[in-house]
């Protein structure tokens, strides 16, 4: 290429690409959108478009692609959802006037966490997170481009960003410092997070104010900067940005929250099945937003909890009036997004028609709201400006036919205006006029036929059959031929039509100048339509909160300060619901101030996940401000919770299923106190039974002596059930069980006391295994309850620190003979993480032979 001529076209494009080297560059020209070099290759391969070359016979060939500039959108929203970033290139200047190459420009840059022209119009937040540190703390700051809501705060290490990241389930992190490079490895590897760099700072001091620190208020500028410098514009819809602590909310990782599912299914990564499924009844795309930030943001001050349930009392009690309510919300639109589209100058008529019905609605709501007369509802309502002079302009300005388009006219409402009532009086009148010259040539020349029509190349013409043509008059001039017909015009036709077209063109313009008169009118309202929109969220999600309580009978739960638990016949939100209310069997949860740990045994599938996670899920709701699902409860506000709850492996991550089971254990040991919620589901099954058991026992009376935290610890080992003999707030519980005439039915009730048996063949016959497999590991599980060496549980027993002897001194001479020596190989070359209980029940049988 180097010795090429390069033509002045690709120069520009070279020019402009130097300056954005990591994004796919769309290059303007004329109907096309144009790609070339490399971008092309790999846009034309991820777009399934043609790959051509832009000067075929030369030496080299620029690889070039084009996608149409009337389609682009769906193309660039498929490049970013990738996860890339498409930088957009325009011309300038009108091609028809430009002197030389037309000069072309980069308007916007689209990244994944900039992205604003969604084509999915209910989509959750888009939170771009930016992150800085001053060498001991991290800054992190985030943003939604979309509604312009800006937060920051600082933490103090890495785990707890990457933790936030997650939470925020952020796609793209700006950094403003220099990385580890192990930790840019987790963003970009394990998180799939697109990195951009911005060391510069945006000051702006309507949105950043002093009250934050040095960290905060860099990391929020640089997030401005990287925003302007890809927006490339005003953005007058960005917020104040607003100073947070992870410890004002209940803290959860993200692995605890996707395992409580949360926000969605865990399994089928969909809504249904979920908290939030179980909880929308919202209305509205902002209620559904802001319902979505509750779950994953639990309150843990007692106040603001008891506001939130004080309103979905009042809700409850006026059931009339909060249906009136729901249904008075319907009608609303998403007015965070318009208005951000209005400071994108993306709105569009049909925008505004939207803005203004949903203005047209406010009164209602507020006179709705007004109606119930509860003090409860006084700041709610005081929070509802309704903008009256907003919405009086968009009526009076926009036509309620309006489409989208704003250049083709048809947009603004008759009356408004008295230069555009004139043009289009021109243009009604005209119609007239020309009505009129038809009939009266038509009646001069005898044309019976004669008829005047209109396209867009020939204007107004009179249309002539060729069997007329002889009695077409003098005055007439010929415009077109056609196959079967002439084409003619007059000059009193022309004037007519010169008359027309001016007015229709100016028309066009005079509109589309008077909506952006208008647009920049609405524009002034943003902060005011920003609060607007966060009363009506507020209104929306208490309301859906009152229909789902009534719906299924919740209750409102209290809260003390003695660190006690009682829930009174409480259920499982989303399983009851999922399997039906008759199906689900209710279940007490009690600590009492003394007791910090729950031990709880029993078969599998007898329900000891689902009632851990009905705990969970309790304190959950409760600290959203929702009512519960139970009869009476009563609670503590808890800072955190902490889970190990299925066997999800981290693969990604490169850990085993182990490795993540130890890693959360020592989360929660690290962070909880005595104000948090642990629940342990099979801790230590991962790794040799020995070794998990001791590694249990130990977590156990970890927890019990030093964090106190509450704790519920579902297990298989039995034995650790003899804990509570020295462990005084340790109690036990188990699943009951009926066992009558050899078949076992799980009651899926909770009982005092620890389970005898496990059932875990029991639960391979209903899975369905061979009767005959089924029998022989009966009698082999007779036999190792009767013959084999039994774990002293009374030495196991014994706090950790005095150390545990498990192998007793004689069974090593075992080892010393040839025969020994084989056994000792095969149980040197046993995979453990890779064996299924059926295969180790088989293999130890194969032992037992050889011995
Ligand atoms: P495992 O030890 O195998 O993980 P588990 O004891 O934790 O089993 P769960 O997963 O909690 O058992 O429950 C198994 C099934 O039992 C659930 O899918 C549900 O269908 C049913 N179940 C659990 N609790 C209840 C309940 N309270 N009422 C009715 N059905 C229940």
């Amino acid at each position: 290429m180097a010795n090429e001529k390069i033509s002045p076209g690709m120069q520009q494009y070279l020019d402009v690409k130097k300056d954005y080297p990591d994004a796919f560059l769309l290059f303007r020209m004329g109907d096309f959108y144009e790609l070339f070099y490399e971008d092309a290759v790999k846009a034309a391969q991820i777009l399934e478009i043609s790959l051509t070359s832009r000067n075929k016979n030369a030496e080299n060939p620029i690889p070039m692609a084009g996608v149409p500039y009337h389609s682009a959108q769906q193309y660039i929203d498929v490049l970013v959802e990738m996860g890339h970033k498409v930088a957009i290139a325009e011309q300038m200047e009108d091609p028809k006037q430009a002197v030389g190459v037309v000069k072309r420009e980069v308007v916007q840059v689209i990244t994944p966490g900039t992205v604003v022209d969604s084509t999915k119009p209910d989509s959750a937040n888009n939170f771009l997170v930016a992150l800085d540190s001053d060498g001991k703390n991290f800054g992190l700051a985030y943003m939604d481009v979309s509604t312009g809501e800006f937060f920051a705060t600082s933490l103090t290490d890495f785990a707890t960003v990457r933790s936030e990241i997650q939470n925020l389930k952020a796609r793209e992190v700006v950094l403003g410092f220099d990385l580890l490079e192990a930790d840019e490895q987790v963003l970009v590897k394990q998180m799939n997070l697109l990195l951009s760099t911005e060391k510069e700072r945006f000051e702006d001091v309507h949105l950043i104010d002093t009250s934050l620190t040095d960290l905060e208020i860099s990391v929020a500028e640089k997030l401005l900067q990287y925003v302007h410098r890809t927006q490339k514009r005003e953005l007058s819809h960005l917020q104040k940005v607003l100073h947070y602590e992870i410890k004002d909310y209940l803290q959860m990782s993200y692995a605890t929250k996707s395992s409580l599912d949360l926000l969605e299914n865990a399994r089928t990564s969909k809504k249904h099945g979920s908290l939030y499924w179980l909880l929308d009844e919202t209305k509205t795309a902002m209620g559904m937003r802001l319902l979505r930030n509750w779950i994953d943001r639990p309150l843990v001050n007692e106040e603001l909890i008891k506001e939130r349930q004080d309103i979905i009392q009042v809700f409850l009690d006026h059931f009339f009036e909060r249906s009136d309510l729901s249904d008075s919300l319907k009608g609303v639109y998403d007015i965070e997004r318009l208005a951000s589209r209005v400071s994108f100058g993306k709105a569009n008529p049909k925008d505004l028609l939207q803005l203004g019905n949903t203005l047209a609605q406010v009164p209602l709501i507020k006179a709705i709201l007004e109606s119930f007369g509860s003090p409860e509802l006084d700041k709610l309502v005081n929070q509802i400006d309704t903008l009256p002079e907003l919405e009086s302009l968009i009526r009076s300005a926009i036509d309620p036919d309006a489409q989208a388009v704003i250049t083709e006219g048809n947009i603004i409402r008759t009356g408004f205006d008295q230069t555009l009532d004139n043009y289009r009086k021109v243009l009604r009148e005209g119609t007239t006029w020309i009505a009129d010259i038809e009939a009266k040539e038509r009646a001069a020349s005898g044309i019976t036929n004669l008829k005047i029509d209109y396209n867009k190349k020939d204007g107004y013409y009179f249309h002539v059959t060729n069997s007329n043509l002889s009695l077409v008059p003098e005055h007439f001039f010929r415009k077109a031929t056609l196959k079967n017909s002439e084409r003619y015009g007059t000059a009193e036709l022309a004037k007519i039509e010169g008359e027309m077209l001016e007015a229709r063109e100016q028309s066009s313009s005079l509109e589309y100048d008077i909506f952006m008169r208008i647009r920049a009118q609405v524009e002034r309202y943003i902060t005011r339509l920003q609060d607007l929109a966060k009363a009506i969220a507020t209104v929306d999600v208490l309301q859906s909160l009152a229909v789902v309580a009534e719906n299924n009978h919740y209750v409102r739960p209290s809260f003390n300060e003695q660190h006690e638990i009682s829930i009174e016949n409480g259920r499982h939100a989303v399983v009851e619901v999922v399997m039906g209310v008759q199906e689900y069997i209710p279940n007490s949860i009690h600590f009492d101030q003394k007791t910090s740990i729950q031990l709880i045994t029993g078969p599998n599938m007898s329900g000891k996940s689902t009632y851990m996670r009905q705990l969970a899920l309790t304190v959950i709701m409760a600290q959203i401000g929702s009512f519960v699902a139970a009869d009476k409860v009563d609670l503590p506000v808890f800072d955190a919770i902490f889970t190990r709850i299925g066997a999800a492996d981290d693969l990604i991550s490169g850990q085993s299923t182990f490795m993540v089971e130890m890693m959360e254990a020592n989360q929660a040991i690290k962070r909880a106190s005595q104000n948090s919620l642990i629940l342990f589901d099979e801790l230590g099954r991962g790794t040799a039974t020995y070794d998990g058991m001791a590694l249990a026992q130990s977590i156990i009376e970890y927890i019990h002596n030093h964090i106190k935290a509450k704790t519920m610890f579902a297990t298989h080992y039995h034995e650790l059930t003899d804990l509570s003999n020295q462990l005084t707030e340790l109690v036990n519980v188990h699943v009951a069980t009926l066992e009558k005439y050899g078949e076992v039915t799980f009651l899926h009730k909770i009982a005092q006391g620890p389970a005898d048996k496990s059932y875990g063949i029991h639960v391979a016959k209903i899975a369905g295994l061979p009767e005959a497999l089924l029998e022989r590991a009966d009698k082999i599980l007779t036999s190792l309850e009767s013959n084999a060496v039994q774990l002293s549980t009374s030495e196991l027993s014994e706090p950790l620190d005095t150390t545990v002897e498990i192998a007793e001194p004689q069974q090593l001479s075992l080892f010393e003979d040839d025969k020994s020596q084989t056994i000792v190989q095969a149980l040197n070359a046993i995979d453990l993480m890779n064996l299924t209980p059926m295969e180790a029940m088989n293999t130890i049988y194969e032992l037992k032979k050889m011995l």
